[in-house]
């Protein structure tokens, strides 16, 4: 199975760049990388926000694009959601000053509670980090049937890249979040038009060039038939 991530311009849904990759998550969002760096080079285009689904909201992804400064218009794939009723990660404010979560009753959950006079011992910022409530503290409070009813004290795990995806959520609050994702309908429908009228549903040519030609070649027809309704051919005069 093969899949063609594109970049599109969504002013005048002109298809800027086209990578042919296998049908997985990780090899679509490697190659939106590589066609952020290849349009920067060939067209001079650094955009300043990237409209995608919810394919393209890891923690990584999120990370690379705001250390880049592109504002990720994207929904974030958190799994830290709870169905059982109890209060999840997002119920949590976090306090980056002391590095620590503040629950719902006013309780901070760490990750250390020691001061480490060795450097190597302290939080490397890196990889998952584990924060947790004092036990006696949950023990003791009203609400810990909403919150841990099946353990001793509440845990909370922080990702490497969870600022970079609250950066996401404080931009899915705007009113250009709204418009962006309007915006990638019209991408969508490029999407349908390419699959049904230019059959780009099913590939002739197996390997990874030929399908890259493929798309290669129905992002060009595409953008033709684009480019021709925006300047439309000069009308010629008949000769009597
Ligand atoms: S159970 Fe613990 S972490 Fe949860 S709200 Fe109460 S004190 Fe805070």
């Amino acid at each position: 199975m093969k899949d063609a991530p594109a970049r599109i311009d969504t002013d005048h849904s002109v298809i800027v760049d086209v990578e042919g990759t296998r049908s997985i998550r990780q090899a679509e969002v490697g190659s939106v990388r590589t066609m952020l760096d290849r349009i920067k080079v060939q067209h001079g285009i650094d955009p300043e926000r990237l409209i995608a689904d919810s394919a393209y909201g890891s923690g990584p992804m999120l990370g690379w694009l705001v250390g880049r400064d592109i504002k990720p218009h994207i929904p974030v794939l958190d799994k830290a959601g709870r169905t059982d009723g109890t209060w999840s990660r997002t119920d949590f404010e976090w306090d980056p000053e002391n590095n620590q979560y503040i629950c719902p009753e006013g309780e901070p959950l760490k990750q250390f509670r020691r001061n480490y006079s060795d450097p190597n011992r302290k939080p490397t910022g890196k990889g998952v980090a584990k924060y947790q409530a004092l036990k006696h503290t949950c023990q003791a409070c009203p609400s810990k049937m909403k919150c841990c009813p099946k353990a001793d004290a509440r845990k909370i795990t922080r990702e490497e890249h969870e600022d970079a995806r609250q950066v996401a959520r404080d931009i899915a609050k705007t009113k250009q979040y709204v418009i962006s994702m309007r915006l990638r309908k019209k991408v969508e429908m490029l999407f349908a038009h390419l699959k049904r009228i230019l059959r780009l549903g099913r590939l002739r040519l197996r390997c990874p060039c030929g399908a890259n030609d493929e798309f290669l070649l129905a992002a060009t027809a595409q953008n033709l038939r684009k480019l021709a309704k925006i300047f439309p051919a000069p009308q010629q005069s008949r000769k009597a």
